[in-house]
């Protein structure tokens, strides 16, 4: 199961904050009583950035895409704290006994993936 770096319990969901561009069109007439009537005809909604939090703690996990967030929960990357790990070589990393490889580093959390 996903484990959280900053609090170090085991999560099995996330809270996922998501900023959304828009674009709505919409149909506009007046009303019997001449007020603005607004009737929406389409829209088109477009992520733009993702904030994920872990929901024990609240801490900021650096996962910003539906793929991040999927591997982290399906157990197939790892966040733990740089400090943690020993990293070997340029983008390997030994934790608890294992090597892993680094698919990234941010704000000293390393996300680690089984080789
Ligand atoms: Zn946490």
């Amino acid at each position: 199961m996903a484990k959280c770096p900053f609090c170090d319990r085991e999560i099995d969901c996330l809270r996922v904050v998501r900023w959304e561009d828009c674009r709505a069109e919409y149909s506009v007439a007046v009303d019997e009583a001449g007020w603005l009537d607004w009737k929406e005809i389409d829209r088109d909604v477009y992520d733009t950035e993702y904030q994920v939090k872990c929901p024990k703690c609240g801490g900021v996990l650096p996962l910003s895409s539906y793929e991040d967030i999927q591997n982290f929960l399906r157990g197939e990357v790892l966040l733990i704290r740089g400090e943690d790990a020993e990293i070997i070589g340029g983008h390997s990393a030994l934790y608890r006994g294992r090597i892993y490889s680094v698919d990234y580093e941010e704000r000293g959390i390393l996300c680690l993936r089984a080789i």
